[in-house]
C-alpha cells in the first residue's frame, strides 16, 4: 500500500505508507514513536503486531497513530518484537478491513505483514490466488503478499520471501513478523526506502525512513540494499540474504520532492538538502523578476529557500499553514477540496500586499489546490504571481505506490504552462527540467515514470487503486 496525490503537493499526492520494526524491550511502545514519525506517510489508518511467547497480538484501526493507539490498548501488545504501519491506500478502499498489519495463520506459524509500496502485478497474481480456490478479504495488494507468502515452500521464513519475491513485480518495503522474529524486506528495484538500526539503549529498528530510527533511539542507521531481506531476532541480525533478481534500480524521485521527511537520509542524501538543490536550480532554469520568495509550505519550503538563495530575490513567509489539519478531513470532493485550501492555508497581506511573488510549489498533480492558493494569495494584494515548480510537469499515472489519479486527472496532459497559468490564475508558470531533477537527486538509478512515462517495470492501465474493491470484483 501506499499514497494519493492531489496538491501542488501542498496535499494533492497521497503519502506513501509508513513502516517500522522493533526488537526492544517495550517493543511496541517504540514502534507507536516510529509510526508518529512516520505519519506524514499515510493518515487513514495505523496498526502494531507483536510477538511474545509464540501468539501474536495486534490492534489495528483507521485514524490518525495518535487516535489508534492510547495507553490502554498499547498495554496489550506485549511481547519484545514488533511491527507497524500507518496507512494511505493505494490499493483498496481507506477501511478497517484494509487497515494494516495483516495477521493471518500459516502453515509455519502466525505471519504478521507491513507494505509499503505497490504491486503492479497484483490483478494476474489475485487471479492465479482464486483460482488455487483460495479466499481473499480485502481489496488489498498487501493481503495478497501475506497470502501467497503462506503457500510457498521452503526451509524457513527467508527462504520463503525469496522464492515469493521471484513473482512479485513492483514496489514493496516490507516489515515481517514471525515465530522466527523480524524480517525487513526490499524490493529489487529500491523503488521505496527502508532502512535498519541499533537503539542506544538496547534493541534494533528497521523504518521507512531514518528519521523514525532516530525517534526510536538509533544514533546510527544503515540503508537496507535493494532486493535484501534482513533477519532479525531478540539476539540482533541474525541473518542477510539476497534474492536474486537483477533489475535496474529504480528509486522513487517523488520521495525526494516530496514524500520523505527533510530530515531523512536516502541513497546517502538528505531530503532536504536535495529540496534546497532542486529549488537552486528551478531558479537558475526558470528566472522571474519579483521582490519576494514565498513557499507553499511545508514540504516547498526548502525549494523555496534554494530558489531565494541563487536568485537574490528575498525569502518571505506569505501564506501559513494550520498544522493540525488531517488530509482525510479535506479530501472527498472538489468543492470540500477547495474549502479545505482555505482552512488549511491563511495568507499573510502584511508580506503579500503590493508585492510581486515567486510562488514556489513542489509539484502540481492534479491543480485542484493550485487555483485556490494562489486566489488566497491574490486576494490577500499580490500584484504579480510567478508560480515556479520544483519538479517537472507530472504526465502519467504512477503504479509503484503513489496514487495521482489517473492521466485524464493530471492538470498537466495535453496543456501547456501558459494555459496551467491561466486556469489558476498565475500571471507564469514555469516547471524544474528532467535533467534538473536528476542533478539536484545526483542518485543513480531513479524512477522518474511519472514525469517522463519511462516504467521500469511492465504496468496494467486497468489496475486502478479501488479495482479490487467489492467482492466479485477481483475475479473479472
Ligand atoms: S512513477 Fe513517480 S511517484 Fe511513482 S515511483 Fe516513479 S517517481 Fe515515484
Amino acid at each position: 500500500m501506499s499514497g494519493e496525490i492531489d496538491e501542488g503537493c501542498s496535499g494533492e499526492v497521497g503519502e506513501s505508507c509508513g513502516i517500522v520494526g522493533v526488537v526492544a524491550e517495550e517493543a511496541a511502545r517504540l514502534a507507536f514513536f516510529g509510526l508518529f514519525a512516520l505519519q506524514h506517510r499515510g493518515q487513514e489508518s495505523a496498526g502494531i503486531a507483536t510477538l511474545d511467547a509464540g501468539s501474536m497480538h495486534l490492534h489495528k484501526d483507521v485514524g490518525l497513530v495518535s487516535q489508534v493507539f492510547r495507553g490502554e490498548n498499547l498495554t496489550t501488545l506485549v511481547g519484545k518484537i514488533a511491527i507497524g504501519h500507518t496507512r494511505y491506500s493505494t490499493t483498496g478502499k481507506p477501511s478497517a478491513r484494509n487497515a494494516q498489519p495483516f495477521v493471518i495463520d500459516t502453515q509455519f506459524g502466525p505471519l504478521a505483514l507491513g507494505h509499503n509500496g505497490n504491486i503492479a502485478n497484483a490483478p494476474a497474481l489475485r487471479k492465479e490466488l482464486l483460482a488455487r480456490g483460495l479466499g481473499l478479504m480485502t481489496g488489498s495488494d498487501s493481503e495478497l503478499l501475506a497470502m501467497m507468502l503462506a503457500g510457498t515452500p521452503g526451509k524457513n521464513w527467508t527462504e520463503r520471501i525469496a522464492r515469493a519475491m521471484r513473482s512479485w513485480v513492483g514496489a514493496y518495503s516490507l516489515v515481517l513478523l514471525t515465530r522466527e522474529g523480524l524480517f525487513a524486506v526490499r524490493d529489487p528495484w529500491g523503488y521505496r526506502p527502508l532502512a535498519w538500526g541499533r537503539i542506544d539503549s538496547g534493541g534494533w529498528a528497521v523504518a521507512s525512513e531514518t528519521s523514525a530510527l532516530r525517534v526510536m533511539g538509533c544514533s546510527g542507521f544503515e540503508e537496507i540494499p535493494p532486493g535484501t531481506i534482513l533477519h532479525f531476532d531478540e539476539r540482533g541480525l541474525v541473518e542477510r540474504a539476497r534474492a536474486d533478481i537483477e533489475v535496474p534500480q529504480a528509486a522513487c524521485s517523488f520521495e525526494y520532492v516530496y514524500f520523505s521527511r527533510p530530515d531523512s537520509v536516502w541513497n546517502g542524501r538528505n531530503i532536504h538538502a536535495v529540496r534546497r538543490r532542486l529549488g537552486e536550480l528551478l531558479a537558475e532554469e526558470a528566472p522571474a523578476v519579483a521582490d519576494l520568495v514565498i513557499p507553499v509550505p511545508d514540504s516547498s519550503i526548502a525549494a523555496a529557500i534554494g530558489y531565494a538563495q541563487k536568485s537574490g530575490i528575498p525569502f518571505g513567509e506569505g501564506l501559513v499553514k494550520n498544522r493540525y489539519i488531517g488530509r482525510t478531513f479535506i479530501e472527498p470532493t472538489k468543492a470540500l477540496r477547495r474549502q479545505g485550501v482555505a482552512l488549511k492555508f491563511s495568507p499573510l497581506k502584511e508580506t503579500l500586499e503590493g508585492a510581486r511573488i515567486v510562488l514556489v510549489d513542489d509539484s502540481i498533480v492534479r491543480g485542484t489546490t493550485t487555483a485556490p492558493i494562489v486566489a488566497l494569495c491574490r486576494n490577500a494584494g499580490a500584484k504579480e504571481i510567478h508560480l515556479r515548480i520544483a519538479s517537472p510537469r507530472i504526465l502519467h499515472p504512477c503504479y509503484m505506490g503513489v496514487d495521482m489519479g489517473a492521466e485524464q486527472d493530471l492538470v498537466a496532459v495535453g496543456r501547456e504552462p501558459a494555459e496551467i497559468a491561466a486556469m489558476v490564475g498565475a500571471d507564469s508558470l514555469a516547471y524544474l527540467s528532467l535533467e534538473g531533477l536528476s542533478r539536484a537527486i545526483g542518485v543513480e538509478g531513479l524512477c522518474r515514470a511519472c514525469f517522463d512515462g519511462n516504467y521500469h517495470i511492465p504496468v496494467d492501465e486497468g489496475f486502478t487503486k479501488e479495482c479490487f474493491e467489492g467482492f466479485g470484483r477481483g475475479t473479472i
